[in-house]
């Protein structure tokens, strides 16, 4: 993979069909009780059309009547949500691709969370819960703001969906504010979910150490202070041994290493406006660049 193709490749989504874009690039919504997911009851988890993002899990979904699918809680971070400009109602697009799932509703007492997103069902894809063991894989990822690291992670091919968050400190549900202090331990961190057969953690971890400056001790570029460290957060002993081989390899080449190596810990999603940073406001990073080094 070249420099230039990191810099200048599109964001490879899915196919759609007249049908599928209509609601999921035009916001149209579908005819109630069609949806073919809308009575549906199997286990697993129902992803995005459009990206492939986790979206929502079967255990969350219930009978609402209404005539599209529904759920009363969605994955995590997967979900975001837009006032409509008539102030009445609220959407719901897909964190990772923008993708139009439907709206949101509160104070209907349908389920005890009192809340339910109803969903397109074409928006949708089911995927089965046999499919599913060892379909993705997880990398968490801190080196610098990580807007940049986004930036350059949701652009690699096979990966599904990164996260902005919070990670390897000790203050549960950190704000912005505070992990800006650099007081609670957390680092600026990415979580990335990615399909293993289309990528592998290696060829992300390499591309991480070229997006960033590995040497770097106390910060990344500009952004200096203890949240903007580098550190690789293994989910397992496989990751923590291809990590430590990779950083062999540029300590074989002469490089520094300040990259941290940590078991990972709970990781906090960031606030909204923090997600698809670059994407969202068709800029590039100012500290982050590809830089060859395996
Ligand atoms: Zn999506």
């Amino acid at each position: 993979m070249s420099e230039e193709s990191y810099s200048q490749e599109k964001l490879q989504f899915n196919d759609l069909t007249k049908a599928e874009s209509y609601v999921i690039n035009n916001k149209g919504t579908e005819s109630p009780f069609v949806g073919k997911l809308t009575n549906f009851k199997g286990k697993g988890t129902y992803v995005c059309k459009k990206c492939g993002a986790a979206l929502y899990y079967s255990s969350d979904k219930f009978e609402s009547d209404c005539g599209w699918p529904s759920f009363d809680n969605e994955i995590k971070g997967a979900v975001i949500r837009i006032p409509d400009p008539d102030g009445m109602r609220t959407e719901i697009e897909c964190a990772n691709c923008g993708a139009h799932l439907g709206h949101v509703f509160t104070g209907e007492h349908l389920t005890a969370k009192d809340v339910r997103h109803c969903v397109n069902s074409i928006s949708l894809e089911f995927v089965p819960a046999q499919l599913e063991a060892g379909r993705y894989g997880t990398a968490i990822f801190a080196g610098g703001c990580f807007w940049g690291v986004d930036y350059f992670m949701k652009k690699a091919p096979g990966v599904i969906s990164v996260t902005s968050g919070y990670t390897g400190g000790t203050v549960k549900n950190p704000t912005y504010q505070e992990v800006c202090t650099g007081n609670t331990g957390h680092s600026e961190a990415v979580k990335i979910v990615y399909d293993p057969q289309k990528t592998t953690y290696d060829k992300l971890l390499k591309l991480f150490l070229e997006i960033h400056d590995p040497t770097q001790v106390g910060g990344q570029g500009p952004d200096i202070g203890d949240q903007y460290r580098s550190e690789i957060f293994y989910m397992n002993e496989d990751q923590k041994m291809i990590a430590e081989n990779d950083l062999n390899i540029l300590r074989s080449k002469g490089f520094k290493i300040a990259t941290k190596v940590t078991k990972a810990s709970e990781f906090y999603p960031a606030e909204t406006y923090h997600q698809d940073y670059y994407f969202k406001n068709g800029k590039t990073p100012y500290c982050h660049i590809f830089t060859k080094r395996f």
